[in-house]
């Protein structure tokens, strides 16, 4: 009989496909194949990491059920660290829903969202950081994502972790023999080592820090909200971006109550852009609904790309929304340059003072690349992660470093104004638990079941 704690589940998607895994973690993962399956040539046992060609048959009435191959894997040399047996059934779901059962009855249960990769982290195969590069590897939507979720599964971001760690233990180290021999006639060791360290520390820090802008977007892609008062061209931007018609052009104003919301490439970065209701007051209930959408996404956005219409005098209802978007990555379109226009640049930066002008047509398509040009080079999206391999792509592991970096300026400064030993050690002792953080150690089970409630079933 299967142990309670042995886990299964089906690994590949649903629906139907040439093959459909079914994966069995646990003591019981033996057991289990010894019940259910029937080799073409007997054996006496499972070899570990050998497949194995067979029929899955029902445990009751002994009938088949689906011809298979199967291997066993032993712990601790697996994914998760137990024993893992994977079924390769034919891809259809009825056969895998019907072997999946025939395994639950024989007292495994169903795994959760996942706990193969909980139970590789919890068996220490993997660390936290690795194990939630496996979900990034799966969700990630583009070859750089891809190539900088590989490079973390496979530990790069958690080396990079543990040499930060080595020089705060070592500032640790110095601190504590200050503490230590204070009292006592011998030559402590000099604050500015310390300094020296710490400046290390955050060096290295802020250059991993700096790579998370351009990361989050390779594994999750950019969203660009046009906002813009009505009848801007805000929809003709959006046709000019897709590169076809994808939202109603008129030239009545407040058409676009919706948001329309279109998935192009801009460079090699996969981005949504969002065209929203023209921001303006309204007395009008579906109007101001629309309005109030448009306002909600652009405060969520990467990037957003006020449009205003050059043919016409700047309004309040402009400057308000240029007003609201600063902080964000904004841009502002100066659209209809093909008509006449009401103000020079050198005019237009006075009125709109600070910001960066980009002037477009969306009637002749003009502009357009460059408009491209400058989203790709903006600070929120341009910072050179060309050969590094550690990436920040994880807000968890982002929210940290920055806590870390925080505490050794903290504790930089702190040795500058000889604050007292102690209570520099203090923030150094909580840097490292911050950091470990990343790596799972220490970390609660609330944090686990987060982390890991995000995966699929049966990763
Ligand atoms: P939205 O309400 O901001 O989405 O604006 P639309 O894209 O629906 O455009 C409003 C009107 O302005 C339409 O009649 C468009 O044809 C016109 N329009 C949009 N862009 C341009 C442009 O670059 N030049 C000119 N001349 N007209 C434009």
């Amino acid at each position: 009989m299967a142990r309670e704690d042995t886990i299964a589940a089906i690994a590949t998607p649903a629906g139907v496909g040439g093959i459909g895994v079914l994966r069995v973690s646990g003591d019981g993962a033996e057991d289990i194949g010894r019940n259910i399956f029937r080799p073409r040539k007997d054996i006496l046992s499972f070899e570990s990491h050998r497949l194995y060609h067979g029929d899955i048959v029902n445990p009751d009435t002994q009938t088949v059920i689906d011809e298979v191959m199967v291997v066993l894997m032993r712990g601790p040399h697996s994914y998760t660290g137990e024993d893992v047996l994977e079924i390769s059934c034919h891809g259809n779901p009825l056969i895998l829903g019907t072997v999946l059962e025939s395994v639950l009855k024989l007292g495994v249960r169903i795994a959760e969202p996942g706990e193969f990769t909980k139970r590789a982290f919890l068996n220490n195969r993997i660390d936290l950081a690795q194990a939630e590069a496996v979900a990034e590897l799966i969700t990630t939507r583009t070859d750089r994502g891809l190539k900088h979720a590989l490079y973390t599964m496979k530990g790069v971001l958690s080396e990079a972790v543990a040499s930060i760690r080595s020089s705060l233990l070592d500032v640790l180290v110095l601190l504590e023999t200050s503490i230590d021999f204070t009292e006592e006639d011998i030559e402590l060791p000099s604050p500015g080592n310390c300094v020296e360290h710490l400046e290390k520390t955050a060096w290295s820090l802020e250059k991993l820090l700096a790579t998370y802008a351009r990361g989050k977007l390779y594994s999750r892609g950019m969203t660009v909200v046009i906002a813009g008062r009505p009848n801007v061209g805000k929809s003709s931007l959006l046709n000019c971006l897709a590169g076809k018609p994808k939202a109603i052009v008129t030239s009545e104003p407040g058409t676009t109550r919706d948001l329309i919301e279109v998935d192009i490439m801009i460079g090699d970065l996969p981005v949504r852009c969002v065209d929203t209701a023209g921001i303006r007051e309204s007395d009008h209930d579906v109007e101001r609904q629309g309005v109030s959408l448009a306002r909600r996404r652009a405060a969520e956005a990467d990037i957003v790309i006020v449009v205003i219409d050059g043919s016409a005098d700047l309004l309040d209802d402009d400057r308000r929304i240029i007003e609201e978007t600063i902080g964000g990555g904004l841009l502002i379109a100066v659209n209809k340059s093909d008509l006449p226009q009401r103000h020079t640049r050198e005019e237009m930066e006075a009125l709109v003072p600070g910001h960066d002008f980009i002037f477009i047509s969306a009637k002749e398509n003009r502009g357009i690349d460059a408009l491209k040009e400058r989203i790709l080079t903006m600070p929120e999206t341009a910072a050179d992660i060309d050969g590094t391999d550690v990436v920040l792509t994880n807000l968890r592991h982002k929210e940290a470093l920055e806590k870390v970096l925080s505490l050794v300026h903290q504790s930089k400064q702190g040795l500058q104004e000889n604050r007292s030993p102690e209570l520099i050690a203090f923030d150094v002792r909580e840097s490292l638990r911050t950091l470990s953080l990343i790596t799972g150690e220490g970390a609660g089970d609330e944090v686990l079941d987060i982390i890991f409630s995000r995966f699929c079933i049966g990763k």
